[in-house]
């Protein structure tokens, strides 16, 4: 499913530089990615969706060399095909929850909104316990209410890869067993790929394999 070889990246204004020698994340994979913090966990997941570009070496998911299509192109891909669920969340602060969740199909002509995904809105709402606050603006949210609406509008369009960049973390023990339960449902359900940046290492054994940052730090391969 992905495939990065030969990876650098560096931001060019510190120290930090990311070398992956070598990464391979196989189809339906569920990986945790754990690290302290300013290792780059969340310069990975924006490389993996092309969100920035390396200075030398590939990113593949599937067949597509995600580094060498042209930036419309790349916006396009992961719209359709990658379900971000960011770190700082990223809603639009003037749009209501619903509209932030269906905002994916607003920005690609790729995607269209009909019934189904009408539906489907609802059902994830639903799932993630926001279903009496889809009309609300997301000013008006509490830090994991606004989580929760992330994550559906990360899962509204089915993806086959979900990036999930510390999606448990503003969430109290409940919560959080409920949303990774949603996010382990959908993956499942899409026959999707799951790699999630997490701190809550009481979550890690329900993943198929952990990557620890500390190790890119030596440059070795996995
Ligand atoms: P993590 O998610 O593991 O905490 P990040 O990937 O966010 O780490 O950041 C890795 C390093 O890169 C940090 O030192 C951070 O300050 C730096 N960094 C992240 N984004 C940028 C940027 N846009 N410009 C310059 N430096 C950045
Ligand atoms: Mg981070």
């Amino acid at each position: 499913m992905i495939n990065i070889n030969s990876l650098e990246l560096s931001y060019g204004t510190d120290e930090f530089r990311l070398s992956i020698p070598q990464l391979k994340i196989e189809s339906t994979e569920k990986v945790a990615i754990i690290g302290p913090s300013g290792s780059g966990k969340t310069t990975l997941l924006k490389l993996i969706s092309g969100i920035i570009q390396p200075q030398r070496g590939r990113v593949e998911i599937g067949e597509v060399a995600i580094n060498e299509l042209s930036d419309p192109q790349c916006r396009d891909y992961r719209i359709s095909n990658i379900g971000y669920i960011f770190q700082d969340f990223e809603l639009l602060d003037y749009l209501n929850v619903q509209d932030n969740i269906l905002h994916p199909f607003r920005i690609t002509q790729s995607l269209k909104i009909d019934n189904q995904v009408r539906d489907r809105v609802k059902s994830l709402a639903e799932e993630m316990g926001i279903a009496d606050k889809l009309k609300r603006l997301t000013n008006n949210l509490s830090q994991g209410e606004k989580q929760r609406t992330a994550i559906c509008r990360a899962m509204i369009t089915a993806p086959k890869l979900i990036l999930a960049d510390e999606a448990t973390g503003n969430l109290d023990p409940s919560n959080k067993t409920k949303i990774l339960d949603a996010l382990f449902r959908s993956t499942d359900k899409n026959k999707a790929t799951l790699i999630a940046v997490t701190h809550d290492h009481e979550l890690l054994d329900r993943f198929d394999r952990v990557i620890d940052f500390k190790q890119f730090c030596d440059g070795e391969s996995v």
